[in-house]
């Protein structure tokens, strides 16, 4: 029995006990003609190696165990060394090359799948894409870099030696299992700051950027150690002994072990700091520092949304927090459900600052989790997991036994409804009455069927309201519920804690319904307008914006509709249109305003007022950035206020016998 434990352990983490395969990596490159030249020594214990060498890189040197080998077949995407015996073996190997050039800096969105890249402007070269011998296991490295005067570059790793003469050298080790090396070089301009930690090293935090922003690294710094602070107090101390944040020339969004590299782009960006930063800080715990089973699922992009990203929205206020929420439900509102997988079938490995619905609902699971087990068991359990797997593989598995154990409970319900299989329930309220201070009332599901906590809030007269948490299961539940007062109605999940389906008009108007629209319409007011309100249509719209003639009342045409005007004149077409005037609370403020609206027929449509052209073109940057919200209210290119309107809850009135008696009272009058 035993021993059969001990085979569990090693097949499960394959590699990972003492006796890591090691890279040492020299290795040179001259951004301006794009040619790279390393001398590898790879130490493994296996009988072979195969690894991916990008096709224009050739080998000019090999040893394996201290003689010299005929060189390998030329030109192949991948290598293939046979070695005498199962080792432990040292392989040397030469090599070199010219790799490509950047591509088109136009693209938008982050690339799939990047060659190595080595530019002027700056080099990437990510992990996996053939640069270096990769011994395909988990694996510790060192690298000494080599780059001409004027060019920076690292790799993840404790930074060892650096010097600046005669060009720039530095030397990088990474003593955990690293499952791959990413590199990045470029015309770097180096802030550092040391950060005192108690009982250990300072910690080194670096901005790499480029000379025009340099003026954004000291809040860059500032923020980096915040939430440095802020994980280290929440997990555990932070696993690495430096932070750095290198400006990328794409416009990509990676965290990397001790390293975020980010579009030059995007870091000018004023809310990154905000969200991104933290985000790409926590992935040092989550993601870098535990490191996901990719087999069984990606958790770490979902716990790592929910502690940054949601946990900020906390941070601001329910409200925030509540609409966070209500943004992941819209997302999934979208998802058809033929298309809809379980969590441990999502595994991507990196992502952009865009977020999608598998790291939605994974950060909406962790919520509900803490609903389930309590905050300070969901602490707890977060702390646990974390002395346990750091530096390790860890599941979906894992994170299920070591909360069940803090909790002191069986999670597989909820691990197995929410983790392992797909869907989301969609719930409804059936009949309710209240009689002598007794609710009865049922909750019906449709679909497959969920163990469920729901929170009602019961609502009464002007008493104020009250929030109950019941157990669901099965397509009806009957739920009898004591309430001495008297209920009038009740709403179902009215703060959105559970992954549910909800119907789409019960969402609240948003911009992005109007600006993703495959086709939407163009309304003008203004006449000395017209032109910087098409320019900034063009910009805020997927679509190509058509311009409509408006005829009678009612919004022109079927697709959704973007307004844009002058101040009063829009007021005036409004009004001829029959639609309602701008909302209160963007009445007569700020230099422009928008909102977002749906017609009668529940048709989309968004509408941009300001005083004059200037005022419109201010948006151009900030406005596409903004689709999420109902309402901003702008000064300049600022936002100075911004809301989603109110959502409506799945709300139902109770029957009363009060109600009852006013109708006897009534026909009672009638006949006499
Ligand atoms: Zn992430």
């Amino acid at each position: 029995m035993r021993r059969w434990l001990i085979l569990l352990l090693v097949v499960a983490h394959p590699g990972w006990a003492a006796g890591l395969p090691h890279l040492d990596l020299d290795l040179r490159l001259e951004p301006v003609k794009g040619i790279l030249a390393a001398e590898a020594t790879l130490n493994v214990t296996a009988g072979s190696l195969d690894f991916p060498l990008a096709p224009s890189l050739k080998v000019t040197g090999l040893t394996i165990d201290g003689r010299k080998q005929p060189l390998p077949p030329q030109g192949a995407d991948s290598i293939h060394l046979a070695l005498p015996g199962a080792g432990p073996h040292t392989v040397l190997l030469a090599y070199q090359g010219t790799l490509s050039p950047l591509p088109d800096l136009d693209q938008k969105g982050v690339l799939a799948r990047l060659p190595p890249m080595v530019d002027a402007r700056g080099s990437f070269l990510p992990a996996g894409s053939g640069w270096y011998p990769d011994p395909g296991e988990p694996f510790s490295y060192r690298v000494r870099l080599r780059l001409p005067p004027g060019q920076k570059g690292l790799v993840a790793g404790t930074l060892v030696n650096e010097s600046e003469l005669n060009g720039y050298q530095a030397d990088y080790e990474y003593a955990h299992p690293a499952e791959g090396i990413d590199l990045m070089a470029g015309p770097y301009q180096v802030t550092e700051r040391r950060v005192a930690r108690p009982g250990r090293a300072p910690l080194r935090l670096r901005t790499w950027f480029y000379p025009d922003m340099a003026n954004l690294a000291s809040a860059y710094l500032d923020d980096s150690a915040r939430y440095i602070a802020r994980y280290s107090a929440l997990i555990g101390p932070y696993p690495f002994d430096g932070f750095n944040v290198v400006a990328s020339p794409l416009p990509t969004g990676f965290g990397m072990p001790g390293l975020t590299y980010l579009g030059r782009e995007v870091l000018r960006l004023p809310f990154i700091r905000a969200t991104s930063l933290g985000h790409e800080i926590l992935h040092n715990w989550w993601g870098n520092g535990v490191i996901p089973d990719w087999t069984t699922g990606n958790w770490s992009e979902g716990l790592t949304t929910f502690l940054a990203d949601y946990a900020y929205q906390e941070d601001q206020s329910q409200d925030a927090a509540r609409a966070a929420r209500l943004a992941w439900l819209r997302d999934l509102a979208a998802v058809p459900e033929s298309a809809d997988t379980p969590l441990t079938a999502f595994t991507a490995r990196h992502h952009g600052i865009s977020s999608i619905v598998g790291y939605d609902k994974a950060a909406m699971v962790f919520f509900m989790l803490r609903d389930e087990i309590g905050a300070d068991a969901f602490a707890g359990g977060l702390r646990r997991f974390w002395q346990r797997y750091r530096f390790q593989r860890a599941s979906w598995s894992d994170l299920e036994q070591t909360f069940a154990a803090v909790a002191g409970r069986d999670l597989d319900p909820f691990f197995r409804q929410w983790v392992r299989q797909a869907g989301a329930p969609r719930l409804k309220l059936g009949d309710a009455r209240w009689a002598n201070g007794m609710l009865e009332l049922t909750v019906e599901q449709a679909g497959p069927t969920y163990q469920l906590r729901v929170p009602l809030r019961l609502l009464g007269g002007s008493e104020q309201a009250e929030m109950r948490w019941v157990a669901v299961d099965g397509p009806v539940t009957h739920l009898r519920l004591p309430a001495a007062r008297l209920i009038q109605a009740v709403e179902l999940d009215p703060d959105y804690r559970l992954w549910r389906r909800v119907e789409p008009d019960r969402f609240p108007p948003i911009l992005r319904e109007v600006f993703v629209a495959p086709r939407a319409g163009l309304l003008t007011a203004g006449d000395d307008m017209t032109e910087a309100a098409r320019a900034l249509a063009e910009r805020v719209l997927d679509a190509r914006p058509e311009a409509l003639q408006i005829s009678a009342a009612g919004l022109p045409g079927s697709d959704p509709v973007l307004i844009v005007g002058q101040t009063e004149q829009v007021n005036d077409l409004l009004a001829k249109l029959g639609l309602p005037p701008p909302p209160p609370q963007l009445a007569g403020t700020g230099s422009a305003r928008v909102w977002a609206a749906r017609d009668d027929s529940g048709r989309p449509y968004a509408v941009i007022t300001a005083q004059g052209p200037d005022a419109l073109k201010a948006l151009q940057r900030p406005l596409p950035h903004y689709g999420r919200q109902s309402w901003l209210l702008f000064e300049g290119a600022k936002v100075t206020d911004k809301g989603i309107w109110p959502a409506r809850a799945e709300r139902i009135r109770v029957k009363t016998p009060a109600v009852r008696q006013r109708s006897d009272v009534a026909q009672k009058w009638r006949f006499s």
